[in-house]
């Protein structure tokens, strides 16, 4: 059995991100670049799976511009066996990152598609969703256990007030919510085995698929910085402050 798993490049989660002075974008010149943290988690999941003979092959998928080749090696290096690189630097939105991913599963057919619940930039959290449309798959989003079967997955899931379990007819489209599991630390031993693997390369135009925008971002702004806070001396005083001050009481 074949799992594709989706990573997208990303700005590390640590770095603080500013905004482009023309309120344009977010600035990502010279910034820390990672893969999608809930990416790295569904190709943690996948390698488990392998690992436990449920899987025969993890196929790691990236799109966008050149530098998504460090993101797919570091799949490599988690345990994927091999990777393909949608090469574009158009900007991409989730419908055309879903389009592309259809594109790419059609040709590897795989049983399973994992993907991150959200991407931490766009904090979209629609590909997966889409995807699933897209190739007329059921889906399980946000899955904090993935059980595996011959020809059904199982997911939990949490939902309001509780947890729910979905029983999904493979092939199935997944995404990895933060409780899944704990991504493993990368050994050296494993990044240099990862440059061996192989790595192969298309376009969003070999696939032919049409990656035009439809939106259209009016403005990116920093939030508002918020107001320094005071320390107060008793209750009495907090208690005066809520009345006559914020009257709220
Ligand atoms: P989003 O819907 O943008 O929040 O992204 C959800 C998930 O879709 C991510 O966690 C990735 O697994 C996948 N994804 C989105 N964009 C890309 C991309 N450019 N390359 C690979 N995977 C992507």
């Amino acid at each position: 059995m074949k799992a594709l798993v989706a990573v997208k490049r990303v700005v590390d989660y640590n770095v603080k991100v500013r905004v482009k002075t023309d309120g344009s974008d977010v600035d990502i010149g010279n910034v820390k670049m990672s893969m999608n943290p809930f990416d790295e988690i569904a190709v943690e999941e996948a390698v488990r799976l392998k690992e436990a003979g449920k899987l025969a092959e993890i196929v790691a998928v990236s799109l966008g511009g050149k530098k998504c080749e460090e993101t797919l090696r570091t799949a490599l290096a988690m345990g994927a066996d091999r990777a393909v690189h949608v090469e574009t630097d158009e900007k991409l939105e989730p419908l055309a990152v879903a389009k592309l991913l259809k594109a790419v599963a059609e040709k590897e057919q795989p049983q399973l598609l994992l993907l991150g619940k959200q991407a931490i930039d766009d904090d979209a959290n629609q590909t997966a969703q889409m995807l699933a449309a897209l190739l007329n798959a059921p889906q399980g989003t946000f899955a904090s256990k993935v059980e595996l079967g011959e020809k059904e997955v199982s997911i939990k899931r949490e939902i309001d007030g509780g947890e729910e379990t979905l029983a999904l007819k493979l092939p199935a489209v997944i995404s990895a919510d933060l409780r899944l599991n704990e991504p493993r630390f990368v050994k050296l031993p494993n990044i240099m085995a990862a440059k061996k693997k192989p790595l192969g390369k298309t376009t969003p135009a070999e696939l032919g698929v049409d990656i035009a925008p439809r939106l259209n971002v009016v403005k990116v702004a920093e939030p508002k910085a918020r107001q320094a806070g005071v320390k107060l001396a008793d209750v009495a005083e907090l208690v005066e402050k809520l009345k006559n001050e914020a009257k709220v009481i």
